[in-house]
């Protein structure tokens, strides 16, 4: 495909996906900046349900961004030991919180170099964070999900994730950045799994590369 003939086919595919699902998700649960930055921090190798779980009390008992640089390394190991990763979190969050008040006065930055100066925020989550917590969509947030479906719907062949969310930026509208990882997500736990994808089952296969249907139809 062209570029030309991808931004019709990512048009196309993200149409499709609107309606196929009503409802996507589930995500990370927050209710304001900090959450939300933890949250999706803690997602990093973990499933969003684990972390809703593991939220669920932690954000009873850390409110602000001083309360997890004030945290104790050991006990916050625990209380997120089964999102994995939990030594290296539980220091991301602890610095995190000690920039936010060294530098931000407790407050969660809205700006993506802001963002980038939390320690265990990759682009990614900075992607997220904006344009969840501030409505402001300045790039593609590239999850394991995404990173694995967009080779098969021939969208990308980027080898970094950096480098797949610059490429993926210039065939949608900033409007649909967004909804482009979300509903990526949704389709790859709901149908296009990492070694089974159901492509029978899928509303894109008439137009994903990746499908037999596809190569079928551009074989004639
Ligand atoms: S057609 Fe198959 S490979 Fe393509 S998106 Fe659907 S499930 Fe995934």
């Amino acid at each position: 495909m062209d570029i030309e003939e991808k931004k019709q086919n990512v048009k196309e595919a993200l149409r499709r996906l609107r309606k196929a699902y009503p409802v996507t998700g589930p995500f990370v649960a927050w209710s304001n900046p900090l959450e939300l930055v933890v949250g999706t921090a803690l997602s990093a190798q973990c499933t969003d349900e684990r972390v809703n779980m593991v939220t669920k009390e932690l954000f009873k008992k850390y409110q602000t961004a001083r309360d997890y640089a004030d945290a104790d390394q050991g006990v916050l190991e625990k209380e997120i030991y089964s999102t994995g990763f939990y030594r290296n979190k539980a220091k991301n969050l602890r610095g995190m919180g000690k920039v936010l008040v060294e530098r931000f006065g407790g407050k969660v930055p809205d700006t993506l170099e802001g963002l980038l100066a939390l320690p265990g925020v990759s682009n990614k989550t900075a992607y997220i964070v904006l344009a969840k917590a501030f409505g402001r969509q300045e790039g593609v947030a590239v999850d394991t999900h995404v990173f694995r479906l967009v080779p098969r719907l021939g969208w990308s062949d980027a080898k970094t994730a950096e480098k797949m969310s610059a490429e993926l930026s210039r065939l949608f509208p900033k409007k649909d950045y967004l909804d482009m990882n979300e509903y990526l997500i949704t389709h790859g736990r709901a149908i296009c799994s990492p070694r089974n994808p159901k492509c029978g089952d899928c509303v894109l296969s008439d137009i994903c590369p990746g499908s037999e249907k596809f190569k079928a139809k551009n074989e004639k």
